[in-house]
């Protein structure tokens, strides 16, 4: 059962379903809003739900908005950049020699090699990234093996355009975004955590939330922070 709800310019489309709870949810990248609530609920019920969310879906569209205007990073001199969760200035040096990347408390020095394109700089950064990651993610994969009683095969670090990890059930491994370097650290933690309980309960089922509760009880705000955060205009998985 579909249908429309209309609040001035917003235009939400609902869907009836057998799910427990009401979810709404903005789009990207045009800010679409659909919301999706248990099967026999009346359209005024989700119109008053959708009424009482007014100024959270504004909000969403407008950072949606915001987002669509940033430009995409171009490494250049001066330029900002996040990494776990602060920001560094850019600062770019030519040199013929081998690229490469180092950061103070301040700032990041991309060195590459005079005339080098978008792409490589891009690449090099890419490639510091992945760096950074594997120096912290081991120990993090090893501390929570102990705590929750479970073994992983090995993680993977991807670029991922919609989710911040994901996980292979059967062949016991882990995938993180490398996007997670941009992200302050207990972020990373909580979605090698939330992934490497998908090894134990491999759907978001009561059982996950419940392991979830006891393990790493602040989980709400670590998922709401990185629903925040530009990759999540989709609300990443409760
Ligand atoms: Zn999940």
């Amino acid at each position: 059962m579909t249908g429309t709800i209309h609040l001035g310019d917003i235009e939400i489309a609902v869907t009836r379903k057998a799910v427990k709870h009401v979810h709404l949810s903005v789009h990207p990248p045009s800010g679409n809003v659909t919301l999706v609530a248990p099967t026999g609920t009346r359209l005024e019920v989700a119109r008053a739900y959708a009424i009482s969310k007014l100024g959270w879906i504004r909000n969403q569209q407008a950072k949606l908005r915001a987002q669509a205007r940033e430009t995409p990073r171009q490494f250049v001199e001066r330029e900002s950049h996040y990494l776990w969760g602060r920001r560094y200035l850019l600062s770019v040096v030519e040199v013929d020699g081998k690229p490469s990347v180092k950061h103070d408390h301040r700032r990041i020095t991309l060195t590459v090699r005079p005339g080098s394109t978008l792409a490589k700089r891009e690449e090099v950064v890419q490639e510091w990234h992945r760096s950074l990651l594997h120096a912290v993610v081991p120990a993090l994969i090893r501390k929570w093996e102990a705590k929750l009683g479970v073994k992983v095969s090995g993680y993977f670090l991807q670029r991922m355009k919609t989710r911040w990890g994901g996980c292979n059930h059967r062949a016991g491994n882990i995938r993180l975004n490398t996007e997670l370097v941009k992200k302050p650290k207990d972020l990373l933690e909580y979605v090698v955590v939330h992934e490497m309980l998908h090894l134990v309960e491999p759907k978001h089922s009561e059982r996950f939330v419940a392991l979830l509760e006891r393990h790493y009880p602040t989980w709400r705000e670590a998922r709401a922070e990185l629903n925040e955060l530009p990759l999540a205009a989709e609300v990443w998985p409760s």
